[in-house]
């Protein structure tokens, strides 16, 4: 598909998707439309998210409205979380739900608990929820939650009580068939199972699809808890053949030793790719000649965390990581951690986005430059949302696949999304993430143009 294409394709919508007049580099960096003046003091991540937006609207020659409809989000609910602590005190936490899109189906998206988080954060993430669905093709929009809480300084019980008041307190925001929750960041499947019952309890049924990621004791599906991993891993290897690196000749750093990280690590490791370095929220660690992940992974259950693993020296820190001699680097934790500080001296071949956002919009660039192929996010950790997307089918028809048929279908979207996006590359000449978001946003632009606006 060629440029021209994608953007004849979406003149003459309801809302406005009519070619705008093309705007130079320097109107680009100096306009500010409503959703950007409204949230003049954004963090980095909705910075990048709608910079990310911003490019693939002009590529697709969209309209300004088309930004300006998709840089907001539909809908966003905060809520006040009070929680009687163990000790009796009362503190009152918060809580969001942003659903960014809705218009190729219900939100869906991860629910994520950590001191850092705020509005605009789960803005961003609800964002790039949007483009994962669509690219993806799972019927889906784009939506995401948080608490900003710290889960390690609370008690299993009091997470328990914060589970269920917020959702209690977002109960008439979402639905089965409105928006469905998923782990994210500092929650996991006990916290979707607390999150089914009070609803279910509210309900005065038992609802399986108003959650994904749960336990499979509880509706969840077979190849869920290793879904994200097992696609970044699938992507990678795809990278690796695209850059011509033999899986048993490749190395390779992780970045986070979490949900998906460790799982991608040690799927890598099973493939016979050399990870020479691993680190966590603690510190970082090495060896030459690589690291045993099995054995890390056994450590890491014991003591909860990759530091003082007697099969590898302790690396100084993230920097030093992040900036290893390796062929493919995979960040797998959080935002914003490849930035313009440090993308100069990235040295991987490749960068396969495990995190969300992991690569600002100016470290982008800069990886570009180096000739660095960077697989987006949006691509490359989709696992998680499609094997949630295949949950919610089981789970609503009550009839249950093994575990071959979800790994094999997850391959396989895998597959189709890598190639529709390197057809794009190819015959356009962008890189892998304008391409991606070129697809996306041209699906979500597509699903609003054919429902046209209304009321
Ligand atoms: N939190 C995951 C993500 O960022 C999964 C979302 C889901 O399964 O709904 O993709």
């Amino acid at each position: 598909m060629v440029m021209s294409d994608m953007g004849r394709s979406t003149h003459d919508l309801g809302m406005d998707l009519r070619h705008k007049q093309p705007i130079g580099p320097q109107e680009h960096g100096t306009r500010q439309s409503g959703a950007e003046n409204v949230l003049a003091t954004a963090r980095r991540p909705l910075d990048d998210a709608r910079a990310q937006l911003r490019e693939a609207v002009e590529y697709l020659q969209y309209d300004e409205s088309v930004y300006d409809m998709l840089a907001v989000a539909r809908r966003e609910l905060s809520v006040s979380i009070p929680l009687r602590r163990d000790d009796g005190r009362v503190e009152v936490l918060t809580g969001h739900r942003v659903q960014h899109n809705l218009s190729r189906g219900p939100g869906k998206g991860g629910l994520r608990y950590s001191p850092d988080v705020g509005i605009d954060e789960v803005r961003a993430l609800a964002i790039w929820m949007t483009w994962k669905c669509a690219l993806l093709d799972v019927p889906f929009g784009g939506a995401k939650g948080g608490i900003t809480i710290d889960p390690r300084s609370y008690s299993h019980a009091e997470l328990e009580r914060v589970t269920r008041r917020y959702t209690s307190e977002v109960s008439p925001f979402i639905g089965p068939d409105i928006d469905i929750m998923a782990p994210d960041i500092g929650t996991d499947e006990r916290t979707m199972a607390w999150m089914l019952d009070t609803y279910s309890v509210g309900r005065g049924n038992t609802v399986l699809g108003i959650v994904t990621g749960k336990p499979v004791t509880l509706g969840g599906s077979l190849g869920r808890a290793m879904a994200t991993s097992r696609g970044v891993a699938y992507i990678a290897m795809l990278a690796l053949a695209q850059r011509s690196i033999r899986v048993e000749r490749a190395s390779a750093a992780v970045q986070g030793f979490g949900k998906v990280g460790r799982g991608a690590a040690r799927i890598l490791h099973d493939a016979g790719v050399t990870v020479v370095g691993v680190s966590d929220a603690d510190g970082a660690i090495f060896r030459q000649s690589g690291i045993d992940i099995p054995k890390l992974e056994e450590h890491v259950d014991m003591t909860g965390s990759v530091v003082g693993f007697s099969g590898a020296e302790p690396l100084p820190g993230q920097h030093e990581l992040l900036t290893l001699d390796v062929d493919m680097l995979v960040p797998a934790a959080v935002e914003a951690v490849l930035t313009e500080e440090n993308a100069a001296q990235v040295r991987a071949k490749v960068v396969v986005e495990g995190a969300n956002g992991p690569t600002t919009s100016a470290a982008d660039r800069i990886l570009q430059e180096k000739g660095c192929l960077v697989v987006p996010d949006i691509l490359a950790n989709a696992g998680g949302v499609v094997v949630s997307y295949f949950e919610w089918v089981q789970a609503n028809q009550a009839y249950w696949w093994t575990v071959d048929e979800v790994e094999s279908r997850l391959d396989a979207r895998m597959q189709f999304a890598w190639n529709r996006v390197w057809e794009l590359v190819e015959s356009s000449g962008i890189s892998l993430r304008s391409a991606a978001m070129a697809l996306a946003v041209r699906s979500v632009a597509e699903a609003h143009r054919v429902r046209g606006l209304y009321p």
